[in-house]
């Protein structure tokens, strides 16, 4: 069986947890696609590569995520995250993670992908779409919360977060390649008032409909 759940959204909007439990629910196998393009930036920023990027440099970047020695924890800081959002501007970088996502999507056995233009560009055909999003404040604070506990950029403060969010809300928005935009099909879910669970219980709940026709 191949069913495709695309869940895009703003950043920090709780798509990532809700897509990995989404996942973890129905047994189907789960990819975080802005990974990939964080993993492009840490590669581009560490090697000090200054050359035009190239299909390539996106293959070698790729190849640290299945490096064992490799730690996810260094993509995850809002440097990385900044720099992700410039880079996924680029047209050789979105052409090669585009090959990848779809060969990952198209897998048997059911897929959940999360990031900006999954039920868009990735997968038009996704069996269901689902776009995220939350007040910017309460994204902030979520993202203020997940840092202290994770006890990384301790320097940072609420509101250099909100600026952070905004700017790269801004970023992907605005871009001329596969701009963050709802897909005219996708369901809207606001999380500025519900818990994780709640979300969850609302997505499975759509799936489960889908599946069952
Ligand atoms: O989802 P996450 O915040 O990890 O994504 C980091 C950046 O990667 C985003 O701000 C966006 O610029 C880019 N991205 C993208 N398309 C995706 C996933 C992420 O352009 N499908």
């Amino acid at each position: 069986m191949k069913f495709i759940v695309a869940i895009d959204g703003t950043a920090a909007s709780g798509k990532g947890t809700l897509a990995k439990k989404t996942a973890n629910h129905f047994g189907f196998k789960y990819l975080d696609t802005g990974i990939l393009y964080r993993v492009v930036a840490y590669y581009l920023k560490s090697s000090e590569i200054h050359s035009e990027i190239s299909k390539q440099i996106v293959q070698d970047s790729l190849r640290l995520l299945i490096n064992k020695d490799f730690k996810l924890s260094h993509l995850r800081n809002e440097e990385i995250s900044f720099k992700a959002s410039i880079i996924s501007k680029n047209k050789i970088v979105r052409d090669n993670l585009l090959t990848y996502q779809r060969e990952f999507a198209m897998q048997e056995g059911g897929t959940v992908l999360d990031g900006r233009d999954i039920g868009t560009v990735v997968c038009p055909n996704a069996d269901i779409k689902i776009f995220v999003d939350a007040d910017i404040e309460i994204r902030a604070k979520r993202r203020y919360d997940q840092y202290l506990k994770n006890n990384s950029d301790s320097n940072l403060n609420l509101n250099d977060i909100i600026d952070d969010l905004t700017k790269r809300d801004y970023i992907d928005k605005n871009r001329q390649l596969s701009p963050l935009v709802s897909a005219k099909d996708a369901y809207l879910l606001d999380t500025s008032n519900i818990t994780s669970d709640d979300g969850l219980k609302k997505i499975i709940k759509i799936i489960s409909r889908k599946l069952e026709k």
